[in-house]
């Protein structure tokens, strides 16, 4: 059998290993939930990326999601070049910063004030400040399986029984951040109610994902966004929506925009930045008044709002539009039913997830509706699957728990010839 990776980029992970924990800056890239070793990619353009040993593939990672239209678009690398020769940082305020917020605070309803961080986890944990600010409270809800970055509280997975407090998940991140973090489970609106009798008056907020997309993708039930909605108003609790993935990928207002369901923050990243890092948390403007120099809770950051991510940001935005959902979800439609057909041909028992263009094929044959499910998937067969597929030439994320992500730049023909690839994939699989 092929490796799945060459030459240049089995010495470039050997030496990236002398000097790089795991020879990677972010876990999931050294491929070990795959059993793999990582091509290293040397350029990507609109659908496709190449590696260092000049082998393409069509991605569906797509930098785990910013990239809706694709990599390095020509408009996008125009407007950054100009951007740079005038200054890529300034510490100061600069037009670009205003021209975004105004089009974040218009495009999603409960935006009222926002502010730009550098990366999801920041605006997460900016977000849970606040909200333990403003309600005077120090007790947060979480959903087992959603990830929000990885500030301490938000490592942090169930105890055993309803009155455990939230156990961290990492060394390092103490029993003192962790009890603070309750854990519910998601789509399950009876498992939150719990939560509330037992912390009476005692939580600030409930933070979800309310598309959830770092467990694979799993739709929120019909209902339960809502339902959440008017639990925490009975109660006085702050809901924050995590939109870092659904804003922006699933409508122009994200998330809520679909469900009408109106959150009091919202954190937004990935495609906000088109690219860069780029993060930012806002809401109702008499929450957002709490934040320095408006208010006491402290957050800044030497290089937020910069000019270049600022570009990226305007450039990726401005350029969504209805027809562009309507074209992605079509493409979606297409990769999950290609999935599901060629698992089925091949005897492969698959449940294929999808929201839009955000689709997982869980190699199980039961519905995935929460994390328990999700983890009763078979992640040794979506590694067999995964490595044909890289060695026919396509990309998928490197790991069962994640959304594979469309981009403007996919066409039918690459969703076509990807299926033909797993056509082979599911067959190993069924050899397996
Ligand atoms: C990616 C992600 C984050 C963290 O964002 P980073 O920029 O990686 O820090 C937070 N929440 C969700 C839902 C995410 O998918």
């Amino acid at each position: 059998m092929p490796s799945s990776t060459s030459g240049s980029s089995r010495r470039l992970f050997a030496r990236a290993r002398r000097v790089l924990p795991g020879g990677v800056n972010s876990p999931v890239r050294a491929f070990k939930a795959v059993q793999g070793q990582p091509p290293f990619i040397a350029r990507g353009t609109g659908a496709h990326i190449a590696d260092v040993d000049g082998r393409r593939y069509i991605d569906y990672v797509m930098s785990w999601g910013p990239l809706i239209h694709g990599h390095a678009p020509a408009g996008l690398t125009k407007a950054l070049v100009t951007a740079t020769k005038r200054g890529t940082s300034f510490g100061a305020p600069t037009a670009l910063e205003v021209q975004l917020a105004e089009r974040v605070c218009s495009l999603v309803p409960s935006i009222e004030r926002v502010r730009f961080v550098n990366s999801g986890t920041e605006a997460t944990m900016t977000a849970l400040r606040l909200a333990r600010a403003a309600t005077r409270k120090d007790k947060i809800i979480k959903f087992q399986g959603c990830y929000h970055g990885h500030a301490d509280p938000l490592l942090v997975q169930a105890g055993s029984g309803a009155l455990t407090l939230g156990v961290p998940t990492s060394p390092g991140v103490t029993k003192a951040s962790a009890a603070n973090t309750l854990v519910a489970n998601y789509n399950d609106l009876e498992s939150v109610k719990r939560l509330f009798r037992i912390h009476r008056r005692k939580i600030a907020a409930v933070i979800i994902e309310p598309i959830a997309g770092n467990m694979g993708v799993i739709p929120p039930q019909k209902g339960f966004l809502e339902e959440l909605r008017e639990l925490c108003d009975q109660s006085g609790v702050l809901l924050i929506f995590d939109e870092v993935i659904s804003g922006f990928r699933v409508a122009l207002g994200g998330a809520q925009t679909i469900f009408g369901v109106k959150p009091d923050l919202t954190c937004l990243g990935k495609i906000i930045g088109g690219g860069l890092p780029v993060g930012a948390y806002g809401g109702r403007a008499d929450l957002m008044t709490h934040i320095a120099p408006d208010g006491p809770v402290y957050q800044a950051g030497t290089l937020s709002g910069n000019p270049l991510a600022m570009t990226a940001g305007t450039w990726t935005l401005s350029r969504l539009s209805e027809r562009l959902y309507h074209q992605l979800a079509k493409l979606g439609d297409q990769l999950a039913e290609g999935l599901a057909e060629v698992a089925s041909e091949a005897g492969v028992q698959l449940r294929v997830n999808s929201f839009g263009s955000m689709v997982t094929p869980f190699f199980t044959n039961r519905p995935v509706c929460n994390y328990r499910s999700a983890t009763d998937a078979n992640t040794r067969l979506y590694g067999v699957f995964f490595r044909s597929m890289l060695r026919h030439g396509i990309y998928p994320p490197p790991s069962q728990f994640e959304s594979w992500f469309l981009s403007a730049a996919h066409e039918a023909h690459d969703i076509e010839r990807t299926i033909d690839a797993a056509r082979l994939a599911m067959r190993a699989v069924a050899r397996s």
